[in-house]
């Protein structure tokens, strides 16, 4: 039975804070072609923040909501770009779907997922198919979703959450960016993967080898 608290979510972030900085030139690079060229210093910022905020909080003492809030609010003041709001939005829904909870099974943690992907579609009023970050983060948390119903464990249904996403980011190469900074490029942002559907295929990549 699955059983995450606090200390599993910090180490969480502690892995997507690794997986992010080894990632963060191409991240640039990625942006670079289609935007501005910062959403790899933008996520390494943000996700640095985060750890930091976590490593001072008394982990025995603080529930999974309190963690994701103080997730949500370090990152938020840490970002500038558009990713910013995006991200802290889906760590405070995080944190509403698993409020009250001392620690969380495998149905809060898809609950949890899936809060954090409709979050960030909420805040950036993206659909699927605009070449966003939406792109991968709400397949993947159908599919994850999906899998756990079908009575897959925590860990098979977000391996199956992470192909998903993998999908969905190779699929914004064919799409023509509507939504952020690249839409203004119109038909030139085709052929690039999104910058920020490629950051977080890596992010569900670092929850799933954390958490699964
Ligand atoms: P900025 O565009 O402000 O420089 P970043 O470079 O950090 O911000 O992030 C760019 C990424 O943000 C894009 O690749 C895209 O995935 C995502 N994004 C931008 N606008 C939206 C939106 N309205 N909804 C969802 N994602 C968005
Ligand atoms: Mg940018």
């Amino acid at each position: 039975m699955t059983s995450i608290d606090t200390a599993d979510l910090k180490r969480m972030f502690d892995e997507i804070a690794v997986a992010i900085e080894a990632d963060k030139d191409r991240l640039c690079q990625l942006d670079g072609l289609i935007g501005d060229a910062d959403h790899g210093i933008a996520m390494g910022l943000g996700f640095g923040a985060v750890r930091d905020a976590l490593a001072s909080l008394d982990l025995a003492a603080t529930e999974p909501t309190a963690l994701l809030n103080t997730a949500a609010k370090s990152f938020l003041n840490a970002v500038g770009a558009s990713s910013g709001p995006l991200y802290a939005t889906a760590f405070m829904r995080g944190a509403a779907a698993v409020k009250g909870k001392a620690t969380l099974a495998s149905a809060d943690v898809i609950a949890l997922f899936q809060a954090m992907a409709q979050g960030i579609q909420d805040r950036g009023k993206a659909e699927i198919g605009e070449k966003t970050m939406v792109d991968a983060w709400l397949p993947a948390a159908e599919a994850a979703a999906v899998a756990h119903a079908s009575g897959k464990t925590l860990s098979e249904s977000l391996a199956a959450g992470l192909e998903a996403a993998e999908r969905g980011a190779e699929a914004t190469k064919d799409m023509i960016a509507a939504k952020g900074r690249s839409s203004r490029l119109g038909e030139r942002s085709l052929g690039h993967m999104d910058p920020g559907a490629a950051s977080a295929v890596t992010v569900i990549g670092a929850m799933r080898k954390s958490l699964g």
